[in-house]
């Protein structure tokens, strides 16, 4: 598996490259992600923020509310208004659209959560894990991601 990914907006304005492989690789079909993408879910690669560089281009964040009164803050384009990535409140770790990469294709996604509102018409594979809502970290991902997110979550002195 080829570490070095990149991907971009529809213009061409904004590019990225991903540094290493993600830590875990996302497919929510939750409501959220069904209205902010305007289709039936997001792919989303989880990857420490150090290691998504820009390229080219600079995203700016847009917070859009979410069902329980949060807000989600997505990175866009400032041109197209291509979403590219996004973050859950924590800054050190971003999602990353899969769409946006240059070969979609070439990433699966490790877990679906949210199939509680997944379409019909989207059939899973029996081979990917899947939950109604959302799963435990510590029972999925490998051990070398959770080391990572560990060490970007863990607080620095001064
Ligand atoms: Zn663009
Ligand atoms: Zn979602």
């Amino acid at each position: 598996m080829s570490a070095a990914r990149e991907g971009g907006c529809a213009c061409g304005a904004v590019r990225y490259r991903l540094t290493s492989a993600p830590l875990f690789i996302h497919c929510c079909h939750c409501l959220n992600c069904q209205r902010q993408t305007g289709s039936a879910f997001v792919v989303n690669l989880l990857i420490e923020a150090d290691r998504l560089v820009v390229l080219s281009g600079a995203p700016q964040p847009v917070d859009v509310p979410r069902d329980d009164g949060s807000t989600q803050r997505i990175f866009r384009c400032p041109t197209c208004q291509v979403a590219v990535f996004s973050d859950y409140g924590r800054p050190q770790v971003l999602f990353v659209r899969g769409g946006t990469l240059d070969e979609p294709r070439e990433v699966t996604p490790d877990v679906h959560i949210y199939t509680r509102s997944k379409v019909g018409w989207v059939t899973l594979p029996d081979t990917t894990p899947a939950f109604e809502v959302y799963y435990d970290r510590r029972a999925l991902w490998p051990a070398a991601s959770q080391e990572r997110l560990e060490a970007v979550l863990r607080p620095t002195d001064g």
